[in-house]
């Protein structure tokens, strides 16, 4: 095999009408790049190709000898799963059935009593050179080996499968030393600053530090921020690390690659503390995101969804003056949806929301995208005002980010100190 130095590229190449037709979105590719992102910066490219023969070669013929090639896709048993003849056919090797595979197949079928379909006996087979990876998860393994001189993989297309595969296939690689060296990198994820004011905060880091390579993405949760270095480059990265945790301060949640309410998950787990929600405009989205990580149960108590003003009172206790007087989006409104929420749950925090999401039912003094914020706590509670001008999705979704990190930095600082107290978020500018 051709040994991979670091100059070995990675080349995806997805394979699905669904792709290219905007039934499914290609989130395959993302998770190879991600099982190997410490090894590789970026995929020298990725190739998106309909289910047809001529496209799988053609898209083959484009990687070269010493490359690392990821295909997934078509590995199935119906008959637009072409990738393994395509494989075979380009690679100029037979396909062949495996004795084992097709009784591990046959024994699948066997314990879930059901018939043998036609063509499902395809998955035993596999192009000459290469071997199976046991699916932990579905029939079709994973197949791995070399052909050409490139490296190759191939991988089923359901998104679960290749995901239970593709630590397999990493472990592979690095018994046979197929992966290139690791690169060192060091990661930030924010919250509530706008991508430019991030890459303002890092710009003398950057300055200081022009080697690095340095990146910024938006997440769902905020931004995130990478530097990498070449191998051996650690003790640059630590120095610049060092200011860049000055820069970012406390608008950094995580430095690991961890999800905003795992974050505060953690946190109230380690406390001993509990949460409750009380949602108007998120309408349970937020209470989704706080249950997302296994374990959620130790912390988060429940959510009231009080969408009408009629459930605010019922459920939450707000009084009809104060709706009345104020209107469902307000300060005094959604405090007393905190605290109210707190109260009737019993919780130590509560966290309550309530906004104009959009398209319709903006004011001049509410426009859309206004959307109040309270967080009640042992010994206070802190509310703030918000303005989103994205649609009504994302509008809904940033309520849940800001939301979910308003409390994880009550949670970073005394119980009583206002995490709104910074003027750097961005969507309270406007
Ligand atoms: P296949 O292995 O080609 O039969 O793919 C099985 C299913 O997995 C497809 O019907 C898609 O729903 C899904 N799928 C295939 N390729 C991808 C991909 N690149 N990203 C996300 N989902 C995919
Ligand atoms: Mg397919």
């Amino acid at each position: 095999m051709t040994p991979a130095g670091s100059g070995c590229r990675l080349r995806i190449v997805a394979i699905g009408d669904e792709l290219l037709e905007g039934r499914t979105a290609d989130t395959n590719s993302n998770r190879i790049q991600r099982a190997l992102g410490q090894h590789l910066t970026r995929a020298h490219d990725v190739q998106v190709v309909p289910d047809e023969r001529e496209s799988i070669a053609a898209a083959l013929e484009r990687t070269v000898p010493g490359d690392l090639v990821f295909v997934c896709g078509g590995l199935g048993s119906t008959p637009d799963d072409l990738t393994r003849e395509a494989v075979a056919a380009w690679a100029g090797v037979e396909l062949r059935e495996r004795a084992p595979l097709r009784e591990r197949l046959q024994r699948r079928l066997r314990e879930r009593g059901l018939p043998v379909p036609a063509g499902v006996m395809k998955q035993a087979q596999l192009p000459a050179g290469m071997e199976p990876l046991e699916n932990p998860v579905g029939s079709a393994p994973g197949l791995v080996g070399s052909l050409r001189e490139r490296t190759v993989a191939l991988l089923p297309g359901v998104p679960g499968e290749l995901q239970g595969l593709l630590p397999l296939v990493v472990a592979w690689l690095e018994e046979r030393t197929l992966l290139p060296m690791v690169r060192p990198a060091r990661l930030w994820r924010t919250a509530q600053v706008p991508e430019s004011a991030v890459v303002e905060m890092c710009r003398p880091v950057r300055e200081s530090w022009p080697g690095l390579r340095w990146s910024y993405w938006l997440t769902r949760w905020g931004v995130d921020v990478r530097i990498a270095g070449e191998p051996g480059s650690d003790a640059e990265l630590d120095a610049a690390a060092d200011a860049i945790d000055v820069a970012l301060s406390h608008r950094t949640y995580a430095r690991e690659m961890l999800p905003l309410p795992l974050v505060v998950q953690n946190e109230l787990l380690k406390r001993g503390r509990t949460l409750s929600v009380a949602e108007s405009c998120t309408a349970g989205l937020l209470g989704g995101a706080l249950t997302d990580a296994a374990g959620s149960s130790g912390c988060f108590r429940g959510g009231l969804i009080v969408y009408a003003n009629e459930a605010k009172q019922s459920l939450a206790g707000v009084s009809e003056s104060l709706l009345v007087e104020h209107g469902a989006v307000s300060e005094p409104v959604v405090r007393s949806m905190a605290e109210g929420c707190r109260t009737r749950l019993a919780t130590d925090y509560a966290l309550a929301v309530s906004g104009i999401s959009g398209p319709g039912g903006g004011t001049e003094d509410k426009p859309v995208g206004t959307t109040w914020l309270a967080v009640a706590t042992p010994t206070a509670t802190f509310a703030a005002r918000y303005r989103f001008l994205a649609d009504r999705t994302r509008n809904r979704a940033l309520t849940v980010a800001v939301a979910i990190d308003s409390l994880r930095r009550v949670l970073d600082a005394a119980d009583d100190v206002d995490p709104f107290r910074d003027d750097d978020f961005w969507a309270r500018r406007r």
